[in-house]
């Protein structure tokens, strides 16, 4: 936030504010809602002026692979919410963590990751980049002496989720962002389970926060879409080019939904990690639940890290059933409200078993090292009334 005291400084106004207000660019109608501008190309006055344009001489639009008006409100909103000096909106969640990897590296740079990421990010660090000669390497998040050996060397970026996905781990972001500029790193947070409602890595010591838009921002689980932010210079360097020449840009229409997605982000969130609260403990303590890992509570293993960087638990629970994948199956198929789903940050109530969906392509050692059994069940926590889940739950693990 700015000292302004004018009101219609978007800078100064809170979160809330700039998810419903910022980026706005009205055409002549004066159209309340957002335009969509669904449109690849831009007509120019003259030829002179396409020369310009093309040129960078004269602001304004070329192609839409490039940039778009409404794509451009999006990018605008989601930097004011994020406090980012720099927003750029990709096609997918993936779309937007495999640019900001591979777009600043070059073969014989080093890599750094947490070891707990989002399946296709692990494959991306693990087994995408090293074929281009770029050498990588996973250290356990919670763990500041193996950061500090892996970055004891010089290295071009940093990758880190957190809370991660699905034990929801959380890694110190201020202690990592200062080793990784002692290497030379730019730190990455996948800031996706926290959302910029609970979580705002940048004024922690990151560099760049990448979400995907697919989960809280649209939020009702329509479009994919996803997001890089950080300092213009970087991604006008970095970013711009890769993402002008590779394509990944977004449809105009799918960064609309997300435009009005946000500007119900904040009580929507919220609302959802309000009522995650509350069944997190009420599954803590049913007798059929070994465990529950969930980043607002006190029995989580690195609750003392979430609770200095995030203001409230989030929307997503991890559970260990008291049994086996068959135990957790049944339990699935009981419920009667609550979808079995791999997607997550939804109006709706999602579950599913990380171990043989979202997390089957590790090993059994790599899942191993990461805490996940069989037993685990993965719960997103969406807007119905939580007396109604509640009841759901209840049903679903009484006689299992
Ligand atoms: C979903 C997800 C992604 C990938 O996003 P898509 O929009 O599906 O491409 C990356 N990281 C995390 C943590 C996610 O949950």
């Amino acid at each position: 936030m700015s000292d302004s005291s004018d009101p219609s400084d978007p800078a100064g106004w809170h979160p809330a504010t700039q998810a419903v207000r910022g980026g706005v660019k009205r055409s002549s109608h004066g159209e309340t809602a957002e335009a969509i501008y669904l449109t690849s190309g831009y007509a120019y006055g003259s030829a002179q002026q396409a020369a310009a344009r093309m040129a960078g001489d004269e602001p304004g639009f070329v192609y839409s692979r490039y940039a778009n008006p409404t794509v451009r409100m999006l990018e605008e909103r989601l930097a004011l919410i994020e406090g980012a000096g720099c927003a750029r909106i990709t096609a997918s969640g993936m779309g937007a963590i495999s640019s900001v990897m591979m777009a600043p590296c070059r073969a014989g740079d080093r890599v750094v990751a947490a070891s707990a990421l989002f399946g296709s990010c692990r494959w991306i660090v693990g087994t995408l980049m090293p074929r281009y000669g770029i050498e990588t390497q996973f250290v356990d998040g919670a763990d500041l002496d193996a950061w500090k050996r892996a970055l004891s060397k010089p290295a071009k970026m940093v990758l880190v989720e957190s809370p991660s996905n699905p034990l929801l781990d959380g890694v110190d972001i201020a202690a990592v962002a200062e080793l990784s500029h002692k290497a030379g790193a730019k730190l990455v947070i996948d800031n996706v389970f926290a959302t910029p409602v609970l979580q705002q890595p940048l004024q922690l010591g990151a560099d760049i926060v990448a979400y995907s838009a697919t989960k809280h921002m649209d939020g009702q689980g329509r479009v994919l879409a996803g997001a890089v932010l950080g300092e213009p210079d970087w991604i006008e360097e970095h970013l711009d080019p890769y993402l002008r020449h590779t394509g990944p840009a977004p449809s105009p229409f799918n960064a609309w939904v997300v435009l009005k997605g946000l500007e119900t982000l904040d009580m929507r969130v919220r609302a959802a990690s309000a009522s995650a609260s509350r069944l997190a403990d009420f599954l803590a303590a049913h007798p059929a639940i070994r465990a529950v890992r969930y980043p607002g509570r006190a029995d989580h293993p690195h609750h003392a890290v979430h609770d200095r960087q995030m203001s409230a638990g989030g929307t997503l629970i991890a559970l260990s059933l008291d049994g086996d994948r068959e135990t957790a199956f049944r339990f699935l198929d009981r419920l009667r409200l609550i979808d079995i789903s791999n997607n997550l940050g939804d109006s709706k109530t999602l579950a599913c078993h990380p171990a043989s969906t979202t997390h089957r392509a590790l090993s059994e050692d790599e899942r191993a090292a990461m805490g996940l059994d069989e037993s685990w069940v993965r719960l997103s926590i969406g807007l119905e009334d939580a007396r109604d889940l509640e009841k759901d739950l209840t049903c679903a693990l009484d006689g299992l």
